[in-house]
């Protein structure tokens, strides 16, 4: 059995976090496993590199960027290796080069081309425990590169696919994914298991437990992902494929988006191309619509809104302002959530739609726009409503049970 685990950078924060991680590797390694470790950067370790940059310029080269922040990565991949050859077990540091990993050239933020596995094949032919830098590969012509801010994830997904190993474990500060945000409804349930498709859904719920591009990256390679604790034995979360989960629970959790804000048209003409115009100007300038609601029209013109990320609500009256004809009038709200309801279950079951609307309407909470897809359903209501929203909806569902 092949594993390929992941400490993220408070795993590794400091040199006890490192001894202890070093004993949790060695017991996987008795229960007769091969093993390949992908490590972080040592907690802050990263931001702090960053700053020393930006103390002598505020627009480095980011060739000179990725040479110094992948730094981090190496410093733990080390320390870890000694730890663990110290402890009488052989192991060996890798570097993104060392490992074959090979990028394009956007430095900073680079892309995984493909995996040279050899290296670290022959390590584990000779039963080395293969320690990796995260965060980093090299380009064609062999520069370091870094995969942008939380890459280290997307290192042990794609060693995992590229090595074909039959499980991939994410290990960071949080016991794994939540029903809820636990600080909004201290009755939120820690997850067995979730598909691939929920936990991309559930992003925000999971942001501080997996990188998103690690998930569809995932997805697209089938990896086996389980993200755990690595300061208790507690069990975590599986994430895997939507026919590998038996039980499929109707609801698997309630999210809440509060960077959202919703543009209204109203009285714009109402004739084709109209939505292309407006959506087209909004793609130019890179602004992420979300949902979009458009009324039947009437007497030639109509209403229309959509909702867009809150620090691009500016941009977004920018650029619809110029296409609008003047009867039109563009009105704007930074006043509201986002509330998701996801769950691969919905699939199959009708009702869930109506239940949501049901319980909020029970708390007294206006629903302004509803949006739904195979395996979601989002509603956008007035800030202060969003928590109360997101407890009503986790206990109609039963997700406390
Ligand atoms: N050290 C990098 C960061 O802080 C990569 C990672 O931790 O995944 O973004
Ligand atoms: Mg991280």
């Amino acid at each position: 059995m092949l594993i390929v685990q992941k400490y993220g950078g408070t795993s590794v924060g400091s040199l006890e976090r490192i001894e202890e991680v070093a004993k949790r590797v060695i017991e996987t390694k008795k229960k007769g496993c091969s093993l390949v470790v992908v490590v972080s950067a040592m907690s802050g370790v990263t931001n702090e590199l960053i700053d020393e940059a930006h103390y002598f310029s505020q627009f480095p080269n980011p060739k000179d960027m990725d040479l110094l922040l992948s730094s981090g990565e190496r410093v733990t991949s080390a320390l870890l290796s000694i730890a663990l050859n110290d402890k009488g077990y052989k192991a060996m540091a890798f570097s993104g080069r060392k490992a074959g990993i090979i990028t394009d050239s956007v430095f900073t933020k680079a892309k995984i081309q493909y995996i040279h596995t050899k290296n670290i094949e022959q390590a584990l032919k000779e039963d080395m425990i293969v320690v990796v830098a995260g965060f980093q590969g090299i380009d064609e012509n062999g520069e370091v590169t870094t995969l942008g801010r939380g890459g280290s994830d997307l290192s042990a997904v794609a060693l995992a696919g590229a090595l074909k190993a039959d499980l991939c474990e994410i290990y960071t500060d949080v016991d794994g994914v939540y029903t809820t945000d636990p600080r909004i409804e201290p009755k939120a349930k820690k997850l067995d298991k979730i598909s691939y498709e929920e936990m991309l859904e559930l992003a925000s719920l999971g942001a501080k437990v997996l990188q998103n591009r690690s998930v569809e990256l995932a997805k697209k390679l089938s990896v086996n992902l389980v993200t755990r604790s690595s300061f208790n034995q507690n069990e975590g979360t599986m994430i895997a494929k939507e026919d590998e989960i038996m039980e499929k629970a109707l609801v698997s959790g309630i999210a809440l988006d509060k960077n959202q804000a919703r543009v209204t048209l109203r009285d714009i003409e109402d004739k084709p191309g109209i939505a292309a115009e407006i959506f087209s100007s909004l793609a130019e300038q890179n602004i992420n619509v979300d949902m979009i609601i458009q009324n039947v029209g009437r007497d030639g013109t109509t209403n229309l809104g959509f909702t867009v990320p809150q620090n691009e609500l500016e941009l977004a009256k920018k650029s619809v302002q110029n296409i609008l004809s003047s009867k039109s009038v563009i009105e704007t709200d930074d006043e509201i959530v986002k509330v998701s309801i996801v769950g691969v279950g919905m699939k199959s079951h009708s009702g869930v739609a109506s239940a949501a609307f049901r319980s909020l309407a029970n708390e007294g909470i206006n629903i302004e726009m509803i949006s739904t897809s195979e395996i979601k359903i989002s509603m956008i209501v007035h800030e202060k409503y969003g928590e109360l929203a997101v407890r009503a909806l986790h206990s109609v569902y039963e997700l406390d049970k």
